[in-house]
């Protein structure tokens, strides 16, 4: 069986309309899938009733920002009601920190002599939810930096100027928005936030104890090792296991479309207990 919970459309920063998605997907042989764009179900919403979203197996999901203490965390959701008013409201409160934001990085990029970020970045994201991304695009497009990744190295990644973090709500907060909503919360790609061993076991309590049912133990291009290391710790924790591709767009060493389980180690999927409560 080939799954895949993890991807993005032009509704956040990925490059294709969520129907086109739906078709690659299809094209892929995915039997389960989840469009899990940024803080947004607006892709979700368009191609729900679709036959397309029917061959594919299309699930609801979300990527959902908070804070772990000073850590910007994302958290998958999957399978709730797109139309609970738990999770309206938490789509909604992000799509306004997402403003204020690209506001609070336009501000930023302008001391240091790059002005006019703010409706650059909006005319690239047109109606996408803004993200840092968009900002990328204008930058290298207009020729403040060489490259998408040079704007990231530079000006916008990890602890860079552009890495504005304070307007996320607490990690609880998205769980329980997920799960009130009758989901289930996968806490997306674990390694990607540098956490030490400690604080990545602390992390993990902490999810598990707001609520979260499962860890994402691949995500896109990963070592062997790290799935060994995830899928440990997953069952360490008695939390189910995820998978996606985290696709965004075609890119000669970016990921594909869909996730042959075959592949996976054994253990507890998220799917099994989808396929279960169905
Ligand atoms: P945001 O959600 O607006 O904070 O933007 C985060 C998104 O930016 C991630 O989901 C990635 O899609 C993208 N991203 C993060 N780091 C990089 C990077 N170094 N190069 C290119 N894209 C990146
Ligand atoms: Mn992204
Ligand atoms: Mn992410
Ligand atoms: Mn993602």
């Amino acid at each position: 069986m080939i799954v895949d919970f993890h991807t993005h459309s032009l509704a956040s920063d990925g490059a294709l309309a969520p129907m086109e998605l739906l078709r690659r997907a299809k094209a892929a042989g995915v039997q389960q899938f989840a469009l899990t764009d940024h803080d947004t179900t607006a892709g979700y919403l368009a191609v729900r009733h679709t036959s397309e979203a029917g061959e594919v197996g299309l699930i609801s999901g979300v990527e959902l920002s908070c804070r772990w203490a000073t850590t910007t965390v994302h958290v998958v959701g999957l399978n709730f009601d797109a139309d609970a008013p738990e999770m309206v409201a938490m789509v909604e409160q992000l799509t306004q920190a997402r403003e204020e934001r690209a506001e609070k990085i336009a501000t930023r990029l302008a001391g240091v002599g790059i002005d006019g970020a703010l409706k650059g970045a909006k005319a690239i994201a047109n109606e996408s939810q803004i993200g840092r991304p968009h900002f990328a695009t204008w930058m290298a497009e207009t020729g403040a930096v060489d490259s998408v990744t040079e704007a990231f190295d530079k000006y916008l990644g990890t602890g860079k100027i552009g890495d504005v973090k304070m307007f996320w709500p607490p990690l609880s907060d998205v769980v329980q928005a997920i799960t009130r909503a009758g989901g289930v919360a996968i806490l997306a790609h674990p390694l990607k936030y540098r956490l030490t061993g400690m604080k990545l076991r602390a992390l993990i309590n902490d999810f598990k104890a707001a609520g979260g049912g499962a860890i994402e133990v691949l995500n896109g291009r990963q070592p062997e090792t790290d799935l060994k290391r995830l899928s440990q710790l997953a069952e360490g924790n008695g939390l189910m296991c995820s998978v996606g591709s985290d696709f965004h767009r075609d890119f000669e060493y970016g990921p594909k479309l869909g996730i042959d389980v075959e592949r996976l180690p054994n253990g507890a999927y998220v799917w099994d207990a989808l396929e279960a409560s169905a």
